[in-house]
Order: structure tokens, then C-alpha cells, then sequence
């Protein structure tokens, strides 16, 4: 039995400091913060414009090998790696992480706030309250509200009435356009400054967007998992007129919404990508976007406020920047470039920002290279990949039960996983440490296995971290190891350039991170490639869609699979966020329900204190 205490018992031991003294430790001033509760308040961005002059810290990325279900300690170990590096080391330090979802919360996981002596606090406040997570949501759903409202009203209007509508006359009879109509009149080439000079085509071009209901791809979005909204039929009520259309919700982590919050530099930047987010195509195959549906003003400020991002504590008291959440699959499983700035901003010249990305590093880590650095351009100082003794035994063929028990011959075979991990990161420019997040029950031998395969392949340095079971001060050989990485110089590049085709960029990471031979691209992706390449999104970034259990498509390929092609299933575009996305396989945007989930052991005592979360 492990020795350390459970997470709500470790981090409901620990007397809070106040956010304002956390604000202050860290050089937030008064005006910059707002206070939200006692545990966590919001940074507003006037501290970029202030600190623009002063030069950046370190920036440090936790990744991690392929997992099992079970999570190898990605967050846990950022946590600890910062604790040490802040309370130990006594260097300025944040911790960048992902808002959870009360999703898996409420599910199969449990919370996402680190776990034993490694953990932000308080994790009540660090897992139930999310308001990213409702911002995002709302508003998804008034885009989805937007769209079936006006297919709705175009279906019963004449196009005379929708153009009265859509622009009405003032008292002195002047029509004006807004901002959403002048870019679709823009992009139909038939821009007037007075509206009444357009011709009777024009505004029958104009008012119509024509949405081919077939093709519409944008679904409503909660944050709890309700298998049973994954489809759903809308329109049933007797005033819609027979307007019924099979759709479905996604968990709101999976929205799209969440991806350009993650991914904006500013709220200008925001305000352009909800523009350019596509909903569906006309019935001619024109994109339709949201700039074009009139929603995306509103939906930016629905999401105004979730651009500040939270600041919280670690149990050893050092700054937590929460903020965003998207998926590692369908998008790219990274906290958000905002936090990641004003981090890098506040710890200064001499501090490091350690931020985590979700999946193995052959998903979060490929991604956050390829899409977030290349939207943020900051620079990656080292990378650190998360390997445990029980993960490298699963790959090694050991069962997961199996996995937890002394197994050197397993490790042996499995450790092909980290060494793959280590050579794809060295192809980043970066340098490599490799922390081996210790469980109690590993053995001297088998973490020397580990160790010795990663320096073989070439990691920086690799070192046992014990700050699970005692916070900080177990991790300081890890974090004087990241010290002397990020002292290194950088010759970070990314792995292809935008403008070549779609193809290349996937064949590029297939080969060169999932070591496969090649892609075969099924279904109708050829066609769908060509029409995306067509309308202009060519030039974006690749983000694959895949099982974070394997470096392959199929989760059932552990170690270092070699002699695969991976299956293009599907691809799609989330032109708002910045990216195409080919799917390899059946991805869940809406997680299920286990017989006994998470939510069984919840309750609240009389004086309101939470009880039951892990
Ligand atoms: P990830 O971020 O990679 O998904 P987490 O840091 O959330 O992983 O850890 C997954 C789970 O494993 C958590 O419940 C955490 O408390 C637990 N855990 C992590 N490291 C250790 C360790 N060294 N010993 C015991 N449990 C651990
Ligand atoms: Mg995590």
C-alpha cells in the first residue's frame, strides 16, 4: 500500500495563501488581478503590454510516453518538477496546465489537479470550477442555435423579407451593414457601401447562405458525460415547421471554441478565428462560416473574459496558471498559449514556465511543437518526457494487471516505447530529460533499465523523480537536470513547412514520428483533400487524430511498432482553430458512463466541504 495519503487528504492538509499573495510572490500587481473566490483569481492581459520589454524564462515542455489508462504522471510531475524548481531551487517558476472537464471529473478518471505531494490546490476548486469550460460552451451552442435559426428563417422567408430583416432601414430610411456583411459581401465580390444600390441577384446572393444541411458539422456541446445526446434529432416542436435534422453533442472540451481560446495570442486574434470557424458548405459547396451566420462578434464576447487566464497554488505555494482544455486527439491537448506568455513574462530571464501537453509525446508533444509554437512563436527550451516503470511493462507485454509486479524482462522489451520518444524529440532541436516518475513499488534494477536506455538513445540526462511521494524535494535532481537543459542552446525546428501539401505534412509525421511505412488514405479523404486544398486551407497545420496507446493508429500496437501503414479514415478542418485534422480510427468526442462512475463518491458535508473527489 502506498505510503502517501489520498489527493483530497493531502491537499485539503495544507493552509491556503491567499491568491493576492500568491499574485504578489510572482509580481502581479493589484490592478492585474481579479479575485474570484479565495482560491483563484483571473490575470488580465494589460500584464503582457507591460512586460513586453522584459525577456522571457525558460520554456519547459512536459510530455510523456504512451500511457495506460491508468495516466503515467504528466501533470503530477509538472507540478513537482515546478514545486522544486520554485521552493527548492528558489528560482521563479509557473506551472502552465489545462482546465479539466467535469466530464471524465464525474467519470472514469477522477481529477487532473497532480496527485500525492504534487498537486494545485485546492483540487475542489481546481476540478469543479471551470468557467472556461461554460464560456466555451455557451458559446458553441448559440452558434448551433444560429445555424438551424437561419437555415430556418431562409426556408420561410422570400428574399425581399430576409434582406428587410437581416438589414433593416432606420427612421431616415438608411440601410447599414455589419461587420459579419461586409465580409460576406466581400467574399461574394459584390460589396456596395449603400445597401439599397444592390441589385435583386445580388441580394438573393447575399441573404441566402444556402447551408446544405448534410453537411453541417458543427454540434452542440455540454460538459458532462451523456452518451445519450451523441445523436439526437432537432426540430421535433411544432412551430419548426418540419425543420428536422439528425445532429449531436460533443463534450465541451471538444469544442472548437476551446481550441481557438487555447491557440489566440490577443482578442483580436480570437475575434478573427471564431470569423473563420466553418460550420458547413452551401448547397454550391461554398464554405459558411460563422462570420457569415452574424454569430462570431457575440460568441467573442461570451469568451471575452475566459481569455484571462485563473491563477492558482501548488501545495508548495508556487504560481498555477489554468486555462483552456481542448482535446489531445481531435485537436491539440495543450494549455493555451496566453498563460504560457504571461508566464514567461513574469518569471523573467532567470525563470522557467513548465507547461504539459495531454497524450504521448508522439500526439501532445508533435502538436505542441507543430501548431502551438508556430502560432505562439515562442520557443521551446527542453522537453521533458514522463516515463514510468508500470507503462514500459505494458509495452514490454505484460498485462495491466500484470504491469504493477516486478518484471525486468518485460521492461527490457518495452522500453523501444521511451527510446522512439527520445529520437522524435531530438528531431525538435531540443534537448531531452527524461523523468522517471517513480511509484513506490519500482525496483533499483528496473528504474536502472530505464535510465540507461534513455541516456543510450541520446536524452540530455534521465533521473528518477520522487515528488508523487515527496513533493519538491523528490524532484530536485530532476529539476537542476531541466536547469542545465534549458542552459543548452535551442537549435529548435519544426518537423515541415506549412505550404507543402496536405499529404506531404501527414506522410511526414507518419513516417518520422509513428514510424510507419506510409498512409493509405480511405473512404472519400482524396476528394476531401483536394476540395480543402481548394478553398484555401492547404497551407495549415496537420493535426492528427489518434489513440494516445500506440504509436501507431491501433491502440493495441505497444512498444515501438514497425511494418503498419495508418488508415486516413476520415479528415476534416477546424479552420477557426488553424488546423486540418485526418481521423485514423473511431475517436469518442462524448465520452460514456461506467456502472459505478466518479460521481458515486461525491457528496458535501453540512458545512459544505466537498468529500469523495480523487
Ligand atoms: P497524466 O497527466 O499523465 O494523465 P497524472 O499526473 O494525472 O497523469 O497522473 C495519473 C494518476 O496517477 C493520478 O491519479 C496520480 O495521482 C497518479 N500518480 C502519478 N504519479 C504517481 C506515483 N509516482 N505514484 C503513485 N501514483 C501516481
Ligand atoms: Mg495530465
Amino acid at each position: 500500500k502506498s505510503p502517501v495519503p489520498s489527493d483530497i487528504d493531502v491537499s485539503q492538509s495544507l493552509k491556503l495563501w491567499s491568491i493576492r499573495r500568491i499574485a504578489q510572490s510572482i509580481g502581479i500587481q493589484d490592478n492585474e488581478l481579479e479575485l474570484h473566490g479565495d482560491s483563484r483569481g483571473r490575470i488580465k492581459l494589460d500584464v503582457l503590454e507591460r512586460l513586453k520589454n522584459k525577456p522571457n524564462g525558460k520554456y519547459v515542455l512536459v510530455t510523456g510516453i504512451n500511457p495506460t489508462p491508468f495516466g503515467e504522471g504528466k501533470t503530477t510531475t509538472s507540478v513537482g518538477l515546478s514545486q522544486s524548481i520554485g521552493a527548492h531551487l528558489n528560482k521563479k517558476v509557473f506551472t502552465c496546465l489545462r482546465c479539466p472537464s467535469r466530464g471524465p471529473t464525474f467519470g472514469i478518471k477522477g481529477g487532473a489537479a497532480g496527485g500525492g505531494y504534487s498537486q494545485v490546490i485546492p483540487m475542489e476548486t481546481f476540478n469543479l470550477d471551470v468557467p472556461d469550460i461554460d464560456a466555451v460552451a455557451i458559446a458553441n451552442n448559440l452558434l448551433s442555435a444560429a445555424i438551424d435559426t437561419r437555415m430556418f428563417h431562409e426556408r420561410t422567408q422570400t428574399n425581399k423579407g430576409l434582406f428587410k430583416r437581416l438589414c433593416p432601414a432606420d427612421k431616415k430610411g438608411e440601410r447599414f451593414f455589419t461587420k459579419a456583411m461586409i465580409s460576406r459581401l466581400t467574399k461574394l465580390g459584390i460589396y456596395k457601401t449603400n445597401p439599397n444600390d444592390l441589385t435583386k441577384e445580388e441580394i438573393a446572393d447575399f441573404v441566402r447562405l444556402d447551408l446544405d444541411p448534410d453537411t453541417i458539422s458543427w454540434r452542440r456541446v455540454v460538459d458532462v458525460n451523456d452518451r445519450f445526446l451523441r445523436g439526437i434529432t432537432v426540430g421535433n416542436g411544432p412551430k419548426e415547421r418540419g425543420q428536422i435534422r439528425s445532429t449531436g453533442f460533443d463534450i465541451a472540451v471538444a469544442s472548437e471554441c476551446m481550441v481557438i481560446l487555447a491557440l489566440s495570442n490577443s482578442l483580436h486574434d480570437m475575434r478573427e478565428r471564431m470569423g473563420k470557424i466553418v460550420v458547413g458548405m452551401s448547397k454550391k459547396g461554398v464554405p459558411i462560416t460563422a462570420e457569415d451566420i452574424g454569430a462570431a462578434g457575440a460568441m467573442t464576447v461570451l469568451m471575452k473574459e475566459s481569455l484571462k487566464p485563473s491563477l492558482m497554488q501548488t501545495l508548495e505555494r508556487t504560481p498555477v496558471l489554468v486555462h483552456a482544455g481542448p482535446f489531445a486527439n481531435i485537436a491539440h491537448g495543450n494549455s493555451s498559449i496566453i498563460a504560457d506568455k504571461i508566464a514567461l513574462k513574469l518569471v523573467g530571464e532567470d525563470g522557467y514556465v513548465v507547461t504539459e501537453a495531454g497524450f504521448g509525446a508522439d500526439c501532445g508533444a508533435e502538436k505542441f511543437f507543430n501548431i502551438k509554437c508556430r502560432s505562439s512563436g515562442l520557443v521551446p527550451n527542453c522537453s521533458v518526457i514522463v516515463a514510468t516503470a508500470r507503462a514500459l511493462k505494458h509495452h514490454g507485454g505484460a498485462s495491466l494487471k500484470e504491469c504493477k509486479e516486478t518484471n525486468v524482462g518485460a521492461l527490457k522489451r518495452g522500453v523501444v516505447n521511451l527510446v522512439k520518444h527520445v529520437e522524435n524529440m531530438k528531431k525538435f532541436g531540443v534537448p531531452v530529460v527524461v523523468a522517471l516518475n517513480r511509484f513506490h513499488t519500482d525496483t533499483d534494477e528496473e528504474c536502472d533499465v530505464i535510465l540507461n536506455a534513455a541516456k543510450r538513445a541520446g536524452a540530455f540526462d534521465a533521473v528518477i523523480s520522487d515528488h508523487f511521494s515527496k513533493g519538491g524535494l523528490g524532484a530536485v535532481n530532476l529539476a537542476k537536470s531541466v536547469e542545465r537543459a534549458c542552459k543548452q542552446k535551442s537549435n529548435f525546428k519544426f518537423l515541415y513547412d506549412l505550404d507543402q501539401p496536405i499529404k506531404k505534412k501527414i506522410g511526414i509525421i507518419a513516417r518520422e514520428i509513428y514510424g510507419a511505412d506510409g498512409v493509405d488514405y480511405l473512404n472519400n479523404t482524396n476528394e476531401k483533400i483536394e476540395e480543402y486544398e481548394k478553398n484555401g486551407f492547404g497551407n495549415l497545420p496537420i493535426c492528427v487524430a489518434k489513440t494516445q496507446y500506440s504509436f501507431s493508429h491501433d491502440a493495441k500496437l505497444l512498444g515501438r511498432p514497425s511494418g503498419f501503414r495508418i488508415p486516413v479514415q476520415d479528415i476534416r478542418a477546424s479552420v477557426g482553430a488553424g488546423f486540418v485534422f485526418p481521423i485514423l480510427g473511431a475517436i469518442s468526442t462524448m465520452p460514456g458512463l461506467p456502472t459505478r462512475p466518479a460521481y458515486y463518491n461525491v457528496d458535501v458535508d453540512e458545512k459544505g466541504n466537498i468529500l469523495g473527489l480523487f
